[in-house]
């Protein structure tokens, strides 16, 4: 029998230790086909702080989830074993140094075989589990929900920041360009032309108010067809879903994608190779509601149920 969540049967779901969905915690990835990883960093943040909470509040918000995938029909604990490997020990004075010990870490997690689900953390982090993921699997397709498309040639003069990883992406060859999907992008920004580089790069770019009203499921049969079998990797910054459902974030954007199109969007992910993803940019501190990082939770399981294995594809 492998790993399952702990049962509200065997235990009220308020009680125990607030492991990821109440599964194992282990301290090592091997004999793992998946695992959750808390990645407790926010000294990328260009705004608001507090992703440092991150993952011990999806943690906690993660106590009501159930095994089974009642839309999908999803039963990812039937096929994979999977744990909850605890959070990186980053060195939150030193945003380099943080760079390194994640790529490290994550190395090691992707050499064991174990697909790595991250609950982070500012978006800086996308840059080190980007390099960890391309040493193993070569330059990946990339589904980014954002609405910012993080492609900033530099924050303050700084070259690393939550606002940079896709930039420093396609400088390292970590992307296979022309299989990058940015959705949910948005906002105010600085001039005219800030999401022109990300298109020159070869990427598809779905500002939010191109698919208002919508359903996702088009597009993401459009995302298929183009990735094909590419290893890729679902970078989920939580910004993009509209703050009146995510506004426990660093960085708010007014217009936002709905809870079903980000279901859309996870599901509609299913039949790709998919070797990684993240779901970042929750701060506890303003999520005062803690619907926030219930939602995370949530979108974490389902990445779960869309790793190959778990549904027949
Ligand atoms: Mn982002
Ligand atoms: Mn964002």
């Amino acid at each position: 029998m492998k790993n399952q969540p702990l049962s509200g049967n065997a235990m009220p779901r308020f009680g125990g230790i607030a492991s990821m969905m109440r599964l194992p915690v282990v301290d090592s990835p091997v004999g793992l086909d998946a695992a959750f990883i808390g990645v407790p960093l926010d000294i990328g943040t260009s705004h608001r702080p507090g992703t440092r909470f991150g993952p011990r509040q999806i943690r906690a918000e993660s106590a009501l989830i159930r095994p089974y995938n009642m839309a999908t029909g999803a039963a990812p604990f039937d096929t994979l074993q999977v744990a909850d490997l605890g959070d990186v020990p980053i060195n939150t004075y030193s945003l380099e140094k943080s760079l390194s010990i994640i790529t490290n870490f994550y190395q090691t997690v992707l050499q064991a075989g174990c697909i790595p689900l991250t609950l982070g953390g500012d978006h800086t982090i996308a840059l080190p589990i980007s390099r960890a993921v391309a040493a193993k699997h070569g330059p990946v397709a990339l589904v980014h929900v954002d609405a910012h498309a993080d492609v900033n040639p530099d924050m303050f003069g700084e070259r690393i920041a939550h606002g940079t990883p896709f930039r420093r992406a396609v400088e390292e060859n970590l992307l296979d360009c022309h299989k990058v999907f940015q959705i949910g992008l948005r906002g105010s920004g600085y001039a005219a032309d800030d999401f022109d580089w990300p298109r020159q790069q070869g990427f598809t770019l779905v500002p939010a108010h191109e698919v208002w009203y919508q359903s996702l499921v088009p597009l993401m049969a459009r995302v298929r067809d183009t990735i094909g079998n590419t290893p890729c990797y679902l970078s989920f910054d939580i910004d993009g879903i509209d703050p009146a459902y995510a506004g426990g974030t660093g960085t708010p954007e007014i217009g936002g994608l709905s809870v079903p199109q980000a279901l859309e969007i996870i599901r509609g992910c299913c039949k790709l190779n998919m070797v990684g993803a993240d779901l970042v940019e929750v701060s506890p501190p303003y999520d005062a509601s803690g619907n926030t990082a219930l939602l995370g939770a949530n979108l974490l399981f389902e990445m779960l149920c869309v790793l190959p294995g778990v549904l027949k594809r």
